[in-house]
């Protein structure tokens, strides 16, 4: 197999893109790639202040290093959740320290643990809600509340194509509507204080984002959350892996299509969520008091 740009020794094939390319070929691909995303979606312009959320993992240090390629003004955001297995958050968060240095970066650090005065493990407890969704909570509320406070004008996470035909698969299994409506690569501000979210790697496969950060000799950490294994999430990826392998590119066709046409099926419930701000911390909610502040008092009652 051979390097459709070079006719070097080919490292990989990209059947749905009907592309062979070797190593040296691969990472120009691969940002630019990135770049005619963010670009389709209009996700960042120039002038912007990018806060990137990095969990320690390949796609988010490997999409820090695509922006920082690009020449996107970056900053990096790790929010330590207090897992403690096999030291997963304190590994996730040396990673991600020696990722900031190496490329000479900010990285701002939240402790949740320091912050709520429980980490995610307790969280679950405390709350009796499932862990991934006080945990996806809290991180919603810190990337939101950081890029307030520090001026960025674009909030980036590092999903790719498997976790959003992942999530889009169970969403319309559950017809979760609400968040059907919310599942975008990009999220427009909203004037009440939520900035805008964009995932620049949406059309990258795990294994293209995996090849890309192997190339580039990035460290990342290695070890999954604990709390993911088991998860519906990484079963449905599976199901999603085998539809592709018999019918390749049918991951982008399920998303391309979603993407075109939820207007036509969520018409007439895509109109705005209405929002305010929380009458305690002042980000936005759909409550008087937002989720975040509602868990922070619950663990207060509890400390206490
Ligand atoms: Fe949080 Fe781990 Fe669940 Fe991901 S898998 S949402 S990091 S608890
Ligand atoms: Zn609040």
């Amino acid at each position: 197999m051979k390097c459709r740009k070079c006719g070097e020794k080919a490292v990989v094939n990209l059947r749905e893109h009907r592309l062979s390319l070797c190593k040296g070929c691969y990472i120009p691909w691969f940002v630019d790639y990135t770049e005619k995303t963010i670009k389709k979606f209009r996700m960042i312009d120039r002038g912007d202040r990018v806060l990137v959320a990095v969990s320690g993992g390949k796609d988010s240090l490997a999409l820090w290093d695509v922006l920082n390629e690009l020449g996107y003004e970056t900053f990096g955001l790790y929010i330590h959740l207090g897992i403690d297995y096999d030291g997963y958050s304190d590994v996730s968060l040396q990673k991600s320290k020696q990722f900031a240095e190496r490329i000479g970066k900010k990285l701002v650090v939240v402790d949740v643990e320091k912050e709520v005065g429980a980490g995610i493990p307790e969280l679950r407890g405390i709350t009796r809600r499932p862990v991934c969704s006080v945990c996806g909570m809290t991180k919603r509320y810190y990337m939101n509340r950081i890029a307030m406070e520090l001026g960025a004008s674009v909030l980036a996470t590092g999903h790719n194509l498997d976790d959003e035909v992942s999530q889009l698969l169970g969403n319309i299994l559950n017809w979760n509507i609400d968040y059907l409506i919310q599942q975008s690569p990009v999220l427009p501000a909203r004037e009440e204080g939520l900035k805008k979210k964009v995932k620049p790697f949406c059309y990258f496969t795990e294994k293209q984002t995996l090849l890309y950060t192997v190339l580039r000799n990035i460290d990342y950490v290695e070890m999954e959350c604990p709390f993911s294994v088991g998860a519906t999430s990484i079963f449905n990826k599976d199901i999603l892996n085998q539809l592709e392998h018999r019918s390749p590119g049918i991951k982008r066709r399920f998303y391309d299509g979603f993407l075109n046409n939820k207007h036509v099926f969520l018409k007439d419930v895509v109109d705005e969520i209405g929002l305010r701000n929380c009458s305690n911390c002042g980000m936005p909610t759909v409550n008087e008091v937002c989720s975040f502040c509602k868990t922070k008092e619950r663990v207060r009652s509890v400390v206490q």
